[in-house]
């Protein structure tokens, strides 16, 4: 079966363009064939996190009125080659296209490809309708603050209105020693309020954002960082596989709570 997932949040700046990058090339790494979809018509940013803004020649706008075919605007990634992009268009007004044209091209992109997964804009912006048509799976990303998390649970109830059922949770940027001190909202947290089955936590890491700067996602990256293990366990999740989740605490810097660790294990 083919999987037809969008990437979405409630509010904007939350890693959802980060997510869908490395996710789809994570994917493609386990040897899936992955197309995404950039549906954030107008703030063209997928792109430039998988560094491929300069290799594309048509947009889906193109492919819909018909000044080329669809195969012709997929810019193939030459690091992974079971990766393929299909770009939104830039300065286009955001409502030329509509939900059932989204629809159109994401299910002829899913005859071919396994995973066709949509990078969507928030919940409350234009174009969040289109990039939800088509969608058979959500991915709600959420960071740890109210706000976010709110929103968040506005977007569940308008997928599920839409009829997308399954949906899971991805939250980003959690920092263990701010969660450890009470400054952050831990996952147990998050997930108690959205009460969504969670799919996989990301930390906080600078890393994140040099790889957009530089446009390679981490999964690419030869060392691999918590993040990209994180991203790479999802997509092993989304697999199927059982993956448990990472350890993120011991990864801090907090030397009183390593301390109470090492004693426990000590204990023990
Ligand atoms: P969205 O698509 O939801 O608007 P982006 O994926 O563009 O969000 O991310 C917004 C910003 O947050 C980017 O600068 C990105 O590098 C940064 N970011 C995302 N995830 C992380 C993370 N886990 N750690 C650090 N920075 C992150
Ligand atoms: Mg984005």
């Amino acid at each position: 079966m083919n999987r037809i997932i969008v990437i979405t949040s409630g509010k904007g700046g939350v890693g959802k363009t980060t997510t869908s990058a490395n996710l789809g090339m994570a994917l493609a790494k386990l040897g899936r064939q992955v197309a995404l979809v950039d549906a954030d018509f107008g703030l063209r940013n997928l792109d430039l996190l998988l560094g491929l803004e300069n290799r594309i020649v048509y947009t889906a706008v193109e492919v819909l009125s018909k000044d080329c075919r669809l195969e012709q605007a997929l810019v193939k990634d030459k690091r992974q080659p079971n990766l393929v992009l299909l770009p939104a268009a830039q300065n286009r007004n955001k409502e030329a296209v509509t939900p059932d044209q989204m629809k159109l091209l994401v299910n002829a992109l899913a005859t071919k490809y396994k995973y066709v997964i949509i990078d969507s804009p928030a919940g409350i912006e234009m174009g969040f309708k289109n990039a939800i048509a088509p969608a058979k799976e959500a991915l709600i990303v959420t960071t740890p603050e109210i706000s976010a998390v709110r929103d968040a649970d506005r977007v569940v109830g308008l997928l599920e209105a839409q009829g997308v059922k399954q949906i899971h949770l991805i939250i980003n940027r959690i920092r263990p020693a701010m969660v450890q001190a009470n400054d952050m909202m831990s996952v147990q947290d998050v997930q108690e309020l959205l009460a969504i089955p969670l799919l996989g936590v990301i930390p906080d890491d600078e890393r994140v954002i040099i790889s957009t700067n530089r446009g390679e996602p981490l999964v690419l990256s030869e060392n691999p960082s918590l993040a990209a293990m994180a991203f790479e366990n999802i997509a092993r999740r989304l697999e199927g596989e059982t993956v448990e989740f990472l350890d993120l605490d011991s990864a801090n810097t907090n030397i009183f709570s390593r301390l109470k660790k090492l004693l426990r294990t000590k204990i023990v």
